[in-house]
């Protein structure tokens, strides 16, 4: 496995965590955030990001 694709599923694994709270959650269900949610918003997004960082395909 090489660094791109650890990033890559890294961010889908949160991104599958973050979709399970959303509907765990029933503050998030009522489009209130909770602190967690919050938390994994920005994770999800930092993950992504870093796996665009490593993606050489535009540069
Ligand atoms: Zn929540």
């Amino acid at each position: 496995m090489t660094v791109t694709d650890g990033a890559t599923a890294h961010a889908d694994e949160l991104y599958r965590i973050q979709l399970r709270h959303l509907d765990d959650c029933p503050a998030c269900r009522t489009a209130v955030e909770c602190d967690k949610g919050v938390r994994l918003r920005r994770a999800v997004r930092a993950a992504r990001l870093a796996a665009d960082k490593r993606w050489p395909q535009w540069t």
